[in-house]
């Protein structure tokens, strides 16, 4: 598996992927937090682009890649689906796409998805490293509350799958965004209030960004 992931390393560092130094912010939180929800918000109003691991891996399956049985069956258990799989789906978004500003929404997920994002994109001092880490801070009932009556149709959204994920989100998330916050890139948000009321709080800190970037 190493040996994919430095293969596709060694493409992005003479590609188009260095040259185009996208920036990245990472959007975390566990199941239900209200990621997808607040990254719809920060599109309207940041102009970012808003890739979420969790769809491009549904698109994957749905496309009937030969990777998608595999998706399919880890996504019912809250597993975490391999790094390269999840890197290249990302990398190819990235590319594909025009803008240069980009929400990574529920990505990495645990260290091994940090270790390779780096080994793809650079680490802190030397690559593509995110601006700052969204982390959306909610309690597990609210987030249980909302994932039972959400309706999307997700064959993950059932009690058993959803106790896994966030069996998944303490043991393995937590770290990452633990790792970051040492780094201090991590911007917690309550993510238990009203939706309105979390997008003040999160229009609050890109708005700064923002205005450097314009400077
Ligand atoms: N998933 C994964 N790697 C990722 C993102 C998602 O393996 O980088 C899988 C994992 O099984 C997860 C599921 O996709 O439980 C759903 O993820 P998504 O982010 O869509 O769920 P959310 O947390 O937004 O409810
Ligand atoms: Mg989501």
């Amino acid at each position: 598996m190493g040996t994919v992931v430095e293969a596709s390393s060694k493409e992005a560092s003479g590609s188009s992927l260095s040259q185009k130094k996208p920036k990245v912010v990472f959007v975390l939180g566990g199941p239900g937090s209200g990621k997808g929800t607040q990254c719809a918000n920060i599109v309207e109003h940041f102009g970012y682009t808003h890739l979420s691991a969790g769809d491009l891996l549904r698109a994957e399956i749905k496309s009937g890649s030969e990777n998608g049985t595999m998706i399919q069956n880890m996504i019912k258990e809250g597993k975490i689906v391999p790094s390269e799989v999840t890197i290249k789906l990302l990398e190819k978004a990235i590319l594909e796409n025009e803008n240069d500003k980009f929400l990574i929404d529920g990505f990495p997920r645990n260290e091994e998805n940090r270790a390779a994002f780096e080994s793809v994109f650079g680490d802190l001092q030397t690559g593509i490293t995110p601006e700052f880490v969204l982390y959306f801070d909610c309690p597990q009932e609210e987030m249980e509350k909302r994932l039972l009556s959400r309706n999307q149709g997700r064959e993950d959204d059932n009690i058993d799958t959803i106790r896994k994920r966030f069996k998944v989100f303490l043991e393995s998330s937590l770290p990452v965004i633990e790792y970051y916050n040492s780094k201090e890139k991590v911007r917690k948000i309550d993510a238990a209030k009203p939706v309105e009321e979390v997008f003040k709080t999160v229009k609050a800190l890109f708005t700064p960004v923002v205005d450097k970037a314009a400077a």
